[in-house]
């Protein structure tokens, strides 16, 4: 079963959490076996992606959708991995074109130095007209070098929103999606990764917590194998023998990580009104009728002509937490 364990080094400003998605992670991937599968590396970023995702979902307090999403340049055009306050989850991705098996990370979504990281916090409830807040990082480093690892990129990305030091480990294969996620804690009150304003102490103590350096480079020697066979007890004994680390109950079952699909009838028909009358007509005239389906889960949604023409008879109101299609 996919769990989720929280941890804290006890009287020192440090963090961590590790995830383990065996079920949620699985189920995931069984939905795209019927439209061939993803190939291995492909496979492995995704894997990587979501267990990212459900990490920074759990580190913050805030009601709605974590989406993670990789704007690729190459042959992965797109790769979202989504997560809810109640760490349901699911997470998709579009390749157009050949993977090798072993394809590094630039080769996927950053062949051109074009490829971007975007985080998008989408509150459950949302105003009219209000915007997601939305943070994006390059896949590249401070002397514009590819990045090769997610991990990395991650850690960029929670240093300029959060300006705190975090250190990621990430695995995933085709039966495990596991992360390890070690943090600094802020200061005073909480991160600000919703956007409540920095916090100037913070930004002055990056990289000089020799607590969190220690912890950071413990996590650091953790190998991708052991993340991925490894029980979370036997993994955080190992690493942090010597360290008083104070547990907490893991989420595991209808409280922890596992797979759901946001999607229905109703958003699928909120998305053909933005499409446009015009634009729904001709695919009438053409097709017979309008057939989409969903990304995340597979499920295919139908509108004959008449279904198709009631969906502009309604109101357009654009449910909250729905993706912004404007
Ligand atoms: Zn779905």
């Amino acid at each position: 079963m996919s769990e989720l364990h929280k941890f804290m080094f006890e009287g020192l400003p440090v963090r961590g959490m590790l995830v383990r998605l065996t079920d949620a992670w699985t189920d995931i991937l069984t939905r795209r076996e019927q439209s061939g599968g993803y190939p291995a590396a492909v496979q492995e970023l995704l894997g990587e992606m979501t267990a990212a995702a459900t990490l920074m979902q759990a580190n913050i307090k805030f009601n709605g959708a974590l989406i993670m999403q990789i704007m690729g340049d190459g042959p992965v055009k797109l790769a979202v991995a989504e997560v809810q306050p109640d760490l349901s989850l699911r997470a998709t991705a579009t390749v157009l074109g050949e993977v090798a098996g072993d394809a590094p990370l630039s080769h996927m979504v950053n062949v051109n130095n074009q490829g971007r990281c975007a985080i998008t916090l989408d509150p459950k409830d949302r105003q009219p007209g209000q915007q997601p807040y939305q943070g994006v990082v390059p896949l590249f480093g401070d002397r514009h070098e590819k990045l090769e690892k997610l991990s990395e990129v991650i850690e960029h990305y929670m240093l300029q929103s959060e300006q705190l030091d975090t250190r990621l480990v990430l695995a995933a294969n085709d039966k495990v999606a596991a992360g390890l996620l070690i943090q600094r804690l802020p200061l005073q009150g909480e991160a600000n990764l919703a956007g409540a304003g920095a916090v100037a102490k913070d930004e002055d103590q990056i990289g000089l917590n020799e607590d969190y350096n220690r912890i950071a480079i413990l996590a650091s020697s953790l190998k991708r194998e052991e993340l991925l066979e490894l029980d979370a007890e036997t993994i955080l004994r190992r690493l942090f023998w010597e360290e008083d680390v104070r547990r907490f109950d893991p989420l595991v079952g209808d409280e922890g990580p596992r797979f759901a699909c946001t999607c229905s009838r109703e958003r699928v028909g909120n998305m053909l009104r933005s499409l446009g009358r015009e634009e729904i007509e001709s695919i009438i005239a053409e097709q017979g009728q309008v057939e989409v389906g969903c990304d995340f889960c597979g499920a295919m949604y139908r509108f004959d002509p008449i279904e198709a023409a009631q969906v502009f008879l309604q109101p357009a109101i654009q449910p909250p937490g729905s993706p912004g299609v404007h």
